[in-house]
């Protein structure tokens, strides 16, 4: 059994209700036409050989984060998991901020994540913005079932009269309109003939309600902006209250998951599918909505507005830049699909709102990467070994394996020669205590070579070592018979100076110094790392040179590096590290 198999996968309640859900056959009645819509659409349609629908919904408005990885999982893992489908759907029904960038961006990413949509025939890749039509029948159908009504008080009467927490709202001097003035003001909202703000088209619920979300929200307004997708047709726009819910309707979703924040829309969720199945629009089972706790992860924030402002004012790169958070640097740092998908199974889901340690991702990412990702040499500040008794010139096979848990991947071939780099870190002139390396007439194991000993070292003007000297033991080559003839505590790595790629590497470290950047008084920013980012000049073997972009390896001793998927020229890659082989943040 190995390591992720033994760790318990955390709870998820969302399962436990799908399973009764199931057990009490309650969408054995539910049709799927093949595509969204309404209660007429549907009928025609087959009874859904889909178990369970779920959806991801996402707002074009930016790109994806590591929470949404997790919301990602989580509804496409359950519909794989109970042989379902999730859907994507792009929640667009708000004009301003959103692009066809963030659509492509996020399509992508979900795939990456390694989730698909399709089904069969069926894309199942839907815009919430093609369901305007619908949304507006839906509330043309809650005005003539006396369910809602024109409002023409200002926003701030509005926001007066909507009551506290404490104090029940009053009703709107608008309330009591008749249908058919309604109907014909609704209309000429949507006409264009009212201007943006002057009037909005509210729920009819009860303004005294202990939930200020049924005070009679409000459903759609007057707003004249350029859509991406529908440009000019609509000049009133719904209320995501409103549209979410018609969303999971006409998609036959059962199970619509969201986070915490919605709990109390729920009662307006439901009474929203009640009123338009009751007008005929819209046929049980309706979906439900189920909320978890959002992920809250150390060391970074998770917030697209904090995200925007970290990109606009160039604190990064940019949206790819390897030390965000969002799915687009993740990818660029390294960080792998496989270890996304391990990292939502072990955090869980649960309904209590708690921040995630940052070293639970980097642990999954570690356990995935070490699995998946091959070896190779790298010394990352090198100083030159000169092995005086090789004869000049040699070169010599030694053999590397790619893998130490996987012999079948095979080994390479690297070069010994005379003249090798090695870490200034693996020689001490004055060996600390414990200290198994190279030091003054020590023996120490080149790994895959010889045994060798040293027998002096250079140093430069300010006392830097820059050299150092060492003859070897010629009948203890790796792989020999006479390989354990001699008994050496330290084993270091190496690259020949001839047969070396000397190459750029970024050594990223977390963004923000603080576990939880801003909290408090403390403006967010005031917490980035200034130490998130340096760039060293490396000596790697030679094969590393072919690397491909997005290309994983275990830099032996140090850690897993990524070949940059943006900058990495062909036979001219240059490295990212993912994450260092143990935390070095651990206090
Ligand atoms: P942000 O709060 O960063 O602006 P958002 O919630 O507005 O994000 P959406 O595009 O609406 O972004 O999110 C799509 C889905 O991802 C939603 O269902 C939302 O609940 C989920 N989601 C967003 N952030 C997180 C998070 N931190 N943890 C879990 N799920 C999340
Ligand atoms: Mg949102």
């Amino acid at each position: 059994m190995s390591d992720k198999e033994s760790i318990p996968l955390a709870s998820n309640f969302i399962r436990g209700i799908i399973d009764r859900d199931l057990a009490e056959n309650k969408f054995a009645t539910k049709k799927w036409a093949g595509s969204p819509g309404g209660a007429a659409h549907q009928a025609a349609g087959h009874i859904d050989t889909a178990k369970i629908r779920t959806r991801f919904p996402p707002e074009p408005n930016g790109y994806l984060h590591i929470g949404h990885a997790k919301s990602i999982c989580l509804n496409f893992g359950l519909a794989r998991d109970y042989d379902g489908i999730c859907h994507l759907r792009f929640d667009d029904t708000n004009p301003e901020k959103e692009s066809q960038e963030y659509v492509d961006s996020i399509t992508e990413m979900v795939h990456w994540l390694g989730f698909g949509w399709e089904n069969g025939k069926e894309s199942n890749l839907y815009f919430a913005s093609d369901y305007f039509e619908f949304m507006y029948q839906s509330a043309e159908a809650l005005i003539m079932g006396g369910h809602a009504y024109v409002d023409e008080q200002t926003a701030d009467e509005m926001r007066i009269n909507r009551g506290t927490l404490t104090e029940a709202g009053k009703d709107s001097p608008y309330r009591n309109r008749t249908v058919e003035e309604n109907l014909q003001l609704f209309r000429e909202m949507r006409d264009g003939k009212q201007a943006d703000g002057s009037m909005v088209l509210r729920a009819k619920i009860d303004m005294a309600s202990p939930n200020i979300n049924m005070r009679d929200p409000a459903i759609y307004r007057v707003r004249r902006a350029h859509h991406h997708n529908t440009g000019d047709t609509w000049c009133i726009y719904p209320m995501y209250t409103f549209a979410h819910p018609i969303e999971d309707a006409l998609e036959q979703i059962t199970h619509s998951i969201c986070t915490l924040e919605f709990e109390d829309q729920r009662p307006f969720y439901d009474w929203l599918l009640e009123r338009l199945a009751e007008a005929g629009l819209l046929a049980h089972p309706l979906p439900h909505q189920y909320e978890f706790a959002r992920l809250n992860l150390t060391y970074v924030v998770l917030s697209k507005r904090k995200l925007i402002q970290l990109v606009e004012e160039k604190h990064v790169s940019g949206w790819d830049d390897p030390r965000l958070p969002t799915l687009a640097g993740a990818r660029r740092r390294g960080y792998t699909p496989e270890g996304f998908r391990l990292f939502a199974d072990r955090i869980g889901v649960s309904k209590a709102d708690s921040w995630i340690e940052y070293t639970i991702l980097e642990d999954c990412m570690r356990e995935m990467l070490n699995d998946s990702a091959e070896r190779r040499i790298a010394v990352l500040d090198p100083i030159k070994l000169v092995i005086d008794n090789y004869e000049d010139g040699k070169s010599e096979d030694c053999f590397a394996p790619n893998h130490p848990l996987k012999p079948e991947l095979g080994k390479r071939t690297i070069q010994l020669t005379k003249e090798l780099w090695i870490e200034r870190e693996d020689f001490m002139e004055v060996p600390s205590k414990g200290f198994f390396r190279l030091v003054p007439d020590g023996l120490v194991r080149l790994r895959y070579g010889y045994v060798v000993k040293c027998t002096g070292f250079e140093k430069d003007a300010a006392g830097n070592v820059t050299v150092v000297h060492c003859e070897y033991l010629p009948d203890t080559k790796s792989g020999t018979a006479g390989a354990d003839a001699i008994k050496v505590k330290g084993n270091i790595h190496w690259v020949s100076t001839s047969h070396a790629y000397t190459c750029e590497i970024r050594m990223y470290d977390r963004l923000f110094k603080e576990a939880h950047p801003g909290e408090g008084e403390r403006d967010f920013l005031d917490d980035i790392n200034p130490n998130s980012a340096h760039t060293i000049t490396a000596q790697l073997e030679l094969a590393l040179k072919d690397a491909k972009p997005s290309d994983t390896f275990q830099f032996e001793r140090h850690g897993y590096f990524v070949a940059d998927r943006k900058d990495s020229l062909a036979g001219k890659p240059v490295f990212n590290r993912t994450v260092t082989l143990r935390d070095a943040w651990q206090k």
